[in-house]
């Protein structure tokens, strides 16, 4: 990496520090900065570039869409919209769709529709039960479903309704659950919280509890979905489908995109209930059905799979030689646990050295590369990682 002069942002609003880099282009798995330094990107913008940087589908797709329709309004049905739903909700075995273009977006028409459903068949019920470390979203009501910690004081009052159990504790959930709770809302692996995989056994006996409670299961798939874990989506793994899935991140592969997916009996929405300028737009609707027809296609969530398990070999190898352990995962959602407090000096080691990943707490390390990612990649990868562990004397088999 080359030494260059302070990026000038002073006019955007700061939020979060940022590297001294701009980046100008992505082609497959790299990603490129204004100096043409390439960066192996194992982050994929957390979990977003399904198909790597610029893949040829989505360019083709915005291309003819751009040239045939950008926005017909929310108030018409438009073609891409109606096809898109069609392929959709044929793989998601989910007969309803409805769209928007971010992951909290479609959490929120999922708290929508669970406080709809309670007040119109459950008496009113209007309670939605998370787990402790989940991730949901940013907007008001996503971060009052969000359990991560230090977040129920931020941005008070605190949008009501939420109650937080912890995570593969299915006691929890059968003591919180009452008349009064519309739904559960859970991610089957926990993205942001650090890859926490729910047992297969728990989120069953939390799918019949919600049966025989009256209670909505709600999967929020927006980053476990479409082929990451080895399986379209991952409910596939837990034998068991939800009332209401949201998708998000992978789904546009880099595009804003996401959605709601529901069964017959929840079409219950009247007019005035929900809406959004940019539902079904043309644009990324053409985005979503060349991603997944692609990830269809080329059989993705296999080779998600086997990248996958090629990742967790080599690494549980790396754990004779270096310090890493917990490592943990499904397809190409993966993370492990370094020495306590050294994940974020760990991630700019890998930044020097040429690789994306990135640190969701200050003992683990998380991998969600693009699901095309082939074993020349996964090569370099480790040779970036461990000289970045070398170079911070990480060496020798983990000592508590
Ligand atoms: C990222 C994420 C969200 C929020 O998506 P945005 O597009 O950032 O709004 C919601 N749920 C899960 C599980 C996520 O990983």
């Amino acid at each position: 990496m080359t030494e260059t002069t302070k990026v000038q942002a002073d006019d955007l609003l700061f939020y979060t520090p940022r590297p001294n880099i701009v980046m100008t282009r992505g082609e497959g798995v790299y990603i490129y900065d204004e100096q043409g330094t390439e960066y192996l990107d194992f982050l994929a913008g957390w979990a977003v570039n399904a198909l790597g940087h610029c893949p040829p589908v989505v360019e083709q797709a915005l291309q003819i869409q751009a040239a045939t329709l950008v926005n017909a309004s929310p108030a018409f049905f438009n073609t891409p919209m109606l096809e898109y739903a069609k392929l959709l909700t044929k793989h998601a075995g989910m007969p309803r769709a409805f769209f928007t273009s971010t992951g909290a977006e479609a959490n929120e028409s999922a708290i929508k529709l669970a406080r709809k459903y309670g007040q119109q068949c459950k008496s009113h019920a209007n309670k939605i039960i998370t787990t402790t470390k989940s991730f949901h979203g940013r907007t008001l009501a996503t971060m009052a479903a969000t359990g991560k910690p230090g977040w129920n004081t931020m941005y008070t009052p605190k949008l009501e309704g939420f109650e937080h159990v912890p995570f593969n504790d299915i006691d929890a959930m059968v003591e919180a659950v009452n008349e009064d709770t519309c739904a559960v809302m859970i991610e089957l692996i926990q993205g942001e919280g650090g890859v926490n995989i729910a047992d297969v056994e728990y989120i069953q006996q939390l799918k019949k509890l919600c049966e025989e409670r009256q209670v909505l299961f709600i999967a929020d798939e927006v980053q476990t979905g479409f082929g990451r874990t080895g399986t379209l989506f991952a409910f596939e793994q837990y034998g068991i489908k939800p009332d209401i899935m949201t998708l998000g991140k992978g789904i546009g592969s880099g595009f804003p995109l996401s959605a709601m997916l529901a069964t017959e009996e929840l079409d219950i929405f009247e007019p005035g209930d929900q809406g959004g300028t940019y539902t079904g737009q043309p644009l990324a609707m053409a985005v979503g059905h060349a991603v997944l027809s692609e990830i269809i296609e080329k059989d993705l969530c296999q080779h998600a799979k086997q990248m996958g398990d090629i990742i967790m070999t080599r690494l549980s190898e790396l754990k004779q030689h270096y310090p890493i352990t917990n490592i943990r995962g499904k397809g190409l959602m993966i993370a492990f646990q370094v020495p306590e407090k050294r994940a974020t000096e760990i991630v700019e080691m890998c930044l020097q050295n040429q690789l994306l990943i990135n640190a969701p707490d200050a003992q683990t390390l998380r991998l969600v590369p693009p699901l095309i990612i082939d074993e020349e990649a996964i090569h370099q990868f480790l040779k970036r990682l461990t000289e970045s562990l070398k170079a911070l004397q990480l060496v020798g088999p983990f000592r508590h």
